[in-house]
């Protein structure tokens, strides 16, 4: 199976390469890859983001009164492709961009879009979803972080953990539990929170990698006024649902990295500068490379056909599938380097790369998980008890 891309996404492909020949600069490229100092790498991609921004290229799949180019499926990989292709840094508000937006254009007033959009899709706002808890992950709805109503604002007590772009982020899409008697998934609310309120302590989780990687979020009795809220009260799960579909709508290009991982490793393994020569002598490794290489282009594969389940308007439990095997994919590239190239895979950036493909199996949905979804929904085995 493989694409042939209508023409109108292939006219897309050469404006946007074009244009990214004409614009893409060496620091932004650079800052594209976790190396320096973070702070000054934020100010780089933020200003970065300002350039896609103004070109209409930093939100390609938003609608176009919101400052995007109602980029359908075919242009939204494309894009993917061609940014990969550049080295070139996307957003500096993945998450915003990507995942709480489409809630906002979805739930929002027209008091909220007006106020968040534009600056998100510019970078001038970061956003986080605080949605995790210590007992609430894969049970979300299990939730317990309080808001109680007082007059016109709401007053929220509780933590959140696992917050990627806490330490840095200044709005988060927050959920909270309003009716703690109401069924778990009933009780639930969407408040759009400053992160500058009093009240709001973070606290930056240090990861193996030794990188501030997420955040504690504690909320005592902050203060969130009513027009904050993201949806009618308790009808958060459904925001919520809106902003996880669009989070793993994302996973249909992350063959493009890996891919280009496995593809740089079999060319470093021929490589006759490796002590004792190149390890593709020994059959052994040329039989793991190979077997790499195909899970690689298997996982191809698999996105390919989320793509076109996408593109014929039936969002299935392709994605799972994709986050599923992509997860696996990853640490095995891991592992081979670890082997190949023994004390020097735990230094620097391979070093780094290792040790977070741990976290791959987990973020975004659990590896058990999406196999209770590819269970039930392409195998159609009884729901897990
Ligand atoms: C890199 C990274 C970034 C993240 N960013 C964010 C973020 O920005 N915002 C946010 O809110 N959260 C974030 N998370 C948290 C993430 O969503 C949770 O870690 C995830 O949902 C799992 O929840 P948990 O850690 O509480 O584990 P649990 O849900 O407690 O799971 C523990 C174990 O039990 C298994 N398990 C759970 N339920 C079942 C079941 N029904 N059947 C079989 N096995 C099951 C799991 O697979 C896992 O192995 C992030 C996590 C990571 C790793």
């Amino acid at each position: 199976m493989d694409f042939s891309y209508p023409p109108e996404a292939e006219a897309f492909r050469q404006e946007l390469r074009t244009w990214l020949d004409a614009n893409l600069d060496d620091a932004s490229r650079a800052a594209r890859l976790d190396e320096g100092d973070p702070g000054e790498r934020l100010e780089v991609l933020r200003r970065w983001n300002r350039t896609l921004a103004d070109a209409g290229y930093a939100a390609v799949s938003w609608p176009s009164e919101y400052g995007g180019r109602d980029a359908g499926v075919m242009e939204q990989v494309v894009f993917s492709e061609e940014m990969h292709r550049a080295g070139a840094p996307g957003t500096v508000n993945p998450i915003g961009i990507a995942n709480i937006a489409p809630s906002i254009m979805s739930w929002g007033t027209q008091e909220q879009k007006s106020r968040f959009l534009q600056r998100m899709l510019r970078g001038d706002d970061i956003w986080c979803q605080g949605f995790s808890e210590p007992g609430a992950g894969s049970d979300l709805a299990s939730l317990r972080t309080r808001a109680v109503l007082d007059g016109d604002h709401y007053v929220v007590d509780g933590q959140k953990v696992w917050n990627t772009f806490g330490d840095i982020a200044n709005y988060c899409e927050l959920l909270v539990r309003t009716d703690p008697d109401a069924p778990k998934h009933r009780g639930i609310t969407c408040l759009l929170v400053d992160m500058k309120q009093p009240g709001i302590t973070v606290r930056p989780l240090v990861t193996i990698t030794g990188e501030k990687g997420f955040s504690e979020l504690f909320f005592d009795s902050v203060r969130v006024p009513v027009e904050s809220r993201l949806g009618p009260e308790n009808e958060g799960w459904k925001v919520a649902m809106t902003t996880l579909n669009n989070e793993r709508g994302g996973v249909a290009s992350l063959h493009l990295q890996v891919r280009k991982k496995i593809r740089s490793l079999c060319e470093e393994a021929a490589s006759p500068e490796l002590p004792g020569g190149p390890a593709t002598s020994d059959p052994r490794t040329r039989e793991r490379l190979a077997q790499l290489y195909l899970e690689g282009e298997t996982l191809k594969l698999l996105s390919d056909r989320a793509i076109s389940a996408s593109v014929h308007g039936r969002a299935g439990p392709e994605g799972s599938l994709v986050k599923l095997v992509w997860s696996r994919v990853e640490q095995h590239v891991a592992e081979l380097e670890g082997e190949l190239f023994g004390p020097e895979a735990l230094l620097g950036a391979r070093g780094r790369r290792r040790l977070s493909a741990r976290s791959m199996t987990i973020a975004g949905g659990t590896t058990q998980v999406n196999k209770n979804v590819v269970a039930q929904r392409v195998l159609g085995l009884p729901r897990n008890r």
